[in-house]
């Protein structure tokens, strides 16, 4: 994309430059249409995307639906039946969506900070934190994003809040509560054992990724970047399957990269 590389383009820009590599690259998207599995024929170099439409033979398949593609919803949370809403941050759009009265928010991360502090001056807020994190409100999303528990460990580090400090929730008036071990009904319980009932509930639990349709059993551990068993299909953008930031706009190139080379050396 043309101009400064530290703005941030408009939705529009970035449009059209997914356009112009459209164009360029002579690429044709089809819309609406889920992939719902893949399979390999046989020992022949063929693989077949299933899709909602029907089956797609081909030599490669990229897999890049993306490590946030769907809401993570609590197994407690079909118990709840409160008097206002149970919304997911994701449906979440402006206060009024909240009747007035209280509210509680579920999952002390950026969302539900965010949330938090938006919602304080209207209504009772209490935020429900399972696990508490740092604050470094003037670090970069892409700085911070994508960290590892250690060199050698897969599994991904919470991000630190990139926005207010609990600390300054409290002081705006902001409740703070354990996490929520179970609910139902009007009622929750949190892990403290304590019980509290509540009006409407958001659930600021994050996002899981979309690679669900790929089978369990193709997915290998420590494989080389991107790579699975199956030959041909590759995943893109899922850090556990690829490199360190592969989960951020910025840190995805190289998963790319090396997908691009694998197809390339293909017999
Ligand atoms: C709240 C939030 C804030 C973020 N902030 C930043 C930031 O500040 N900076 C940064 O670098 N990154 C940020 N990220 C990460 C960034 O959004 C991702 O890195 C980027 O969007 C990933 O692009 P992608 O193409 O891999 O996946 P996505 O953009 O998720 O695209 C995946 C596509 O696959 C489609 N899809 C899903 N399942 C299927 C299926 N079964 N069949 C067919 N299609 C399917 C989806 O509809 C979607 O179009 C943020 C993410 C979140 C959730």
């Amino acid at each position: 994309m043309s101009g400064d590389q530290h703005r941030h383009p408009t939705a529009y820009e970035v449009t059209d430059y997914l356009r112009s590599v459209e164009e360029a690259l002579q690429v044709r998207p089809v819309w609406g249409i889920r992939a719902t599995g893949v399979k390999n024929l046989g020992y022949g170099s063929s693989i077949v995307l299933e899709t909602e439409a029907g089956d797609v033979q081909t030599r490669n398949i990229v897999c890049a639906t993306g490590a946030a593609a769907r809401p993570n919803i609590p197994i407690w949370a079909p118990a709840l039946n409160p008097r206002g809403p149970v919304l997911h941050s994701s449906q979440y759009l402006y206060p009024h969506q909240i009747p007035p009265g209280d509210v509680l928010i579920v999952g002390g991360g950026n969302a539900g900070v965010q949330l938090a502090r938006e919602l304080s001056p209207s209504h009772a807020v209490t935020l429900s934190v399972r696990t508490a994190r740092r604050s470094r409100p003037r670090s970069s999303y892409t700085s911070v994003a994508g960290g590892r528990d250690g060199w050698l460990s897969r599994h991904a580090k919470s991000e630190p809040l990139l926005t207010d400090s609990y600390a300054a929730l409290e002081r705006a008036g902001v409740v703070l509560a354990p996490g929520v071990a179970s609910a139902g009904g009007k009622e929750v319980v949190f892990t403290d054992g304590t019980a509290r009932t509540v009006t409407s509930v958001l659930l600021a639990t994050g996002f899981g990724p979309g690679d669900d349709w790929v089978p369990m059993h193709v997915r290998v551990t420590r494989a080389r970047r991107t790579m699975t068993a199956i030959p041909g299909l590759f995943l893109v953008g899922f850090p556990r399957h690829g490199s360190r930031h592969a989960d951020t706009i910025h840190g995805v190139w190289r998963d790319a990269r090396a997908a691009a080379q694998h197809i390339l050396a293909r017999p």
